[in-house]
């Protein structure tokens, strides 16, 4: 990440309204951020566009545009919330590996039309041991996590708000059965460190 892309942003930010590319260049170039040395001084000099930009793209989801998934993407990197901003993804084919935070056995968590369940890997076999996930109801959902849900039902995006919903549940370790809540584990291994 270069100090010469993030001046680019407040120029990419006042095209955004009415470019996808501007709007998308200009998530990237946050998404990037994350965890970058340095990056905190670029952040806060940007802190006028990325306002700018906070209020253009809130607006813009509100139109259930077709690039409704990228666009939500880029807010999570206005919102700081970098690990979701790069890992969300449709929910056809996701995966989220992730360490049981009890036993410690790496444990693959996906979220797709294949099925939504907590495994084991196999060398040979892939995915064993399945267990189907615990999604959160729409009550149960708190911070970021409730945010992301309500942005995805009001634009009437069901199949995004669904996976949400598995991704901010509670899967089961098919080794030691311990039940833990995914999105947590998922943002205490993920979430950058900013320096
Ligand atoms: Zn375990």
């Amino acid at each position: 990440m270069s100090p010469a892309s993030f001046a680019a942003l407040p120029r990419l930010v006042r095209l955004a309204p009415r470019s996808a590319r501007a709007r998308h260049l200009a998530g990237e170039i946050l998404e990037r951020a994350a965890g970058h040395h340095g990056c905190d001084d670029l952040l806060a000099d940007c802190a006028g566009a990325i306002a700018e930009f906070r209020e253009v793209l809130g607006q813009h989801l509100r139109s259930r545009p077709a690039d409704f998934l990228k666009s939500l993407r880029a807010l999570l990197a206005v919102e700081e919330e970098y690990h979701w901003a790069a890992v969300l993804g449709d929910f056809e084919d996701d995966f989220y590996p992730m360490m049981c935070p009890h036993c410690g056995v790496m444990v693959s968590i996906a979220i797709g039309n294949y099925g939504r369940y907590s495994a084991t890997q196999d060398w040979d076999l892939g995915d064993v041991e399945r267990r189907g996930l615990r999604p959160a109801g729409a009550e149960e959902l708190t911070g970021t996590g409730r945010w992301m849900f309500e942005m995805a039902v009001n634009a009437g995006q069901e199949e995004l708000a669904d996976g949400i919903a598995h991704l901010f549940g509670r899967a089961e370790c098919p080794l030691c059965a311990s039940v833990f809540n995914i999105a947590d584990e998922y943002t205490s291994d993920n979430r950058p460190v900013m320096r």
